[in-house]
């Protein structure tokens, strides 16, 4: 009988690695373990975890045997890790190897509402270019000031990219970190009053809920463009829909909402948010990057060795 569990929604090709080198056994959802019986649940050691429904206390309890849950993913807000902790399973996720992905979204999500591409692109589309002439304005792009929430392994790659762009780099953290004389700030709505817009980079989970909240949109001001590539949940999305219709803020890009894959219809509807189905990691390199890393803490874990990047 197996000793790993894939929970979730493969590509052919991880699913092929994880059978094949781990002989797993596949769910696609939470309503899988019905399917499995008591004996399989017992055997189960390791779970290979792809998703973001919770995985807490509960469905640990079903897998009496389990001492490792290794996430496919960066964040890893769905997963309980206190409850893991006090039941003594490890947990990892796969940092690192989706920087780059994340980050160049995240700068192309800027460009995108800073120029106004949506808009520029559907006017040439259904006619308008021909028919009505020249859009306004767009605004430049280099040499605005950037405030990164959340400085990271991601938030520092955005930044470094965006340094680039001849940025002021400005950036909020619980702690002050080494960089080339970027400027700290201790609070969020602080670092909005600085900059001119505003690219979030820190975690998921109740510690974060709604940490770009009213305040923070109205000190970011009618030219702020805001850029959220974290979680959904860092943003409370009233707010933003508020912000967003009666011009607090000029507009936002999104790749990640709450409650998603479902989105709020106002926030849907809006013609100044740049919306995005949580690609930020979603190319073929990278997802073959953090499938491999999965496989590499799978079999760690399995082996009894410490696995590669441990969260608890
Ligand atoms: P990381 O290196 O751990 O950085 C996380 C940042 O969050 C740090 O700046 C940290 O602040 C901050 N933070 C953590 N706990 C906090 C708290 N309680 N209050 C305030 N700030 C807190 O993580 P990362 O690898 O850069 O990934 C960041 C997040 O991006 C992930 O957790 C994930 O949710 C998201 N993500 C999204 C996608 C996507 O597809 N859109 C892909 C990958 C990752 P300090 O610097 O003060 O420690």
């Amino acid at each position: 009988m197996t000793d790993t569990l894939a929970i979730g929604q493969y590509t052919d090709i991880d699913a092929q690695a994880l059978r094949q080198d781990f002989d797993a056994l596949f769910i696609a959802g939470w309503d899988g373990l019905d399917s499995l019986s008591e004996d399989q649940r017992a055997a189960v050691r390791a779970a290979a975890y792809k998703g973001h429904a919770p995985f807490g206390g509960a469905q640990m309890d079903r897998l009496p045997n389990l001492r490792l849950i290794a996430n496919f993913g960066v964040g890893y807000d769905a997963i309980d890790v206190a409850a893991a902790t006090a039941r003594g399973i490890t947990v990892t996720n796969t940092p690192d190897v989706l920087n780059d992905d994340v980050a160049d979204l995240a700068v192309g999500m800027l460009i995108a509402q800073v120029r106004g591409f949506e808009a520029a692109a559907r006017t040439v589309r259904n006619g308008d270019w021909a028919a009505k002439g020249d859009l306004p304005l767009g605004r430049k792009m280099s040499g605005r000031k950037i405030g990164i929430l959340g400085m990271g392994r991601i938030g520092r790659e955005i930044a470094d990219r965006l340094a680039a762009f001849k940025s002021e780099i400005h950036y909020q953290s619980r702690s002050p970190k080494d960089t080339p004389g970027w400027t700290y700030h201790a609070d969020p709505v602080d670092l909005a009053r600085a900059v001119d817009d505003i690219v979030i980079a820190i975690v998921g989970g109740t510690e974060t809920q709604n940490y770009v909240n009213a305040d923070v949109l109205a000190a970011l001001g009618p030219d702020g463009v805001i850029v959220n590539i974290a979680r959904g949940t860092v943003i409370d999305e009233a707010a933003l829909i508020a912000a967003l219709e009666n011009g607090t803020i000029r507009a936002a890009a999104l790749d990640v909402f709450q409650g998603e894959p479902a989105v709020d219809p106002r926030l849907a509807k809006l013609d100044n948010l740049f919306p995005l189905p949580h690609i930020g990691s979603a190319t073929v390199e990278t997802r073959a990057a953090m499938g491999a890393l999965q496989r590499r803490n799978l079999r760690a874990g399995l082996d009894g060795d410490r696995p590669h990047t441990p969260v608890n």
